[in-house]
């Protein structure tokens, strides 16, 4: 018996209703991700019900089955309510969850993912520029998973990029100097302020972000290269894009 149980902290990033009362939950833990049967959660009289909310974290107990483990209980120790008070946030932290479960793939990527996870959720509940620490989530995953862009050496010949650079290539993995351009043929131009804005992201911690103000045309452009970036990984279109895009627009 003791064999079959485990513990484990995880942030629910995904849940799909199955058959009557049923629910597949995904979680995201240090150790993995994980998609877990929640048997009868959708009755209420269920111990579970409200213990599985999407984006709060969880510390549960699972045993493991053949095919899928089940949740055998679940305490939310924090449900970040204030996302929940904010449609923004709200949609941001749908946005995040959904980048974290087409992204995180293997075991060895989890931990930074889980961390940057729940550090990103505590600073969509509070901060004043929702954009700029979704940018920082989606680079911080990408840097977890493997797949961070050269910003700050030239993605062909790694000499160190200067304000001159302004072609991005998704095949060649980031940023050209002047000198590359030719190596790809569909690089694309980057403004200044686009590059200024991935290089500051991708250096800076979370913390020093989420006051910083930018045009709204400058998040455009960066939402824009990052989801093509990640569709190089992952070919579908992101569920969450338009309702998150939706409720941006209409706070402009
Ligand atoms: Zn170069």
């Amino acid at each position: 018996m003791g064999e079959r149980l485990y513990r484990s902290q995880g942030i629910i990033i995904k849940r799909v209703d199955v058959g009557e009362a049923d629910r597949i939950v995904t979680i995201l833990t240090p150790q993995g991700k994980i998609d877990a049967t929640a048997r009868g959660v959708r009755k209420t009289t269920s111990k579970l019900a409200g213990h599985l909310e999407l984006l709060s974290l969880c510390q549960l107990q699972l045993a493991r089955g053949r095919s899928r483990d089940v949740i055998t209980q679940s305490v939310a120790v924090e449900r970040f309510a204030r996302l929940q008070a904010s449609l923004l946030r709200m949609a941001a932290g749908y946005y995040v969850a959904e980048l974290a479960d087409v992204l995180v793939g293997d075991e060895d990527a989890a931990s930074p993912a889980f961390a940057a996870l729940s550090e990103t959720l505590h600073a969509l509940s509070s901060a004043e520029q929702i954009d700029m620490v979704v940018h920082w989530y989606t680079l911080a995953l990408c840097d977890a998973v493997g797949y961070r862009p050269q910003l700050v050496d030239c993605a062909v010949c790694n000499t160190v990029l200067d304000t001159s650079a302004e072609r991005w290539s998704h095949a060649q993995g980031g940023m050209l100097c002047p000198d590359c351009h030719r190596s790809d043929p569909q690089s694309q131009p980057i403004t200044l302020p686009v590059f200024k804005l991935l290089r500051f992201v991708q250096r800076e911690p979370l913390a020093h972000l989420g006051d910083v103000v930018q045009p709204a045309v400058v998040h455009a452009q960066v939402y824009q290269l990052m989801r093509q970036w990640i569709r190089r990984v992952h070919n579908r279109p992101l569920r969450a894009a338009d309702f998150f895009d939706d409720v941006r627009r209409q706070r402009q």
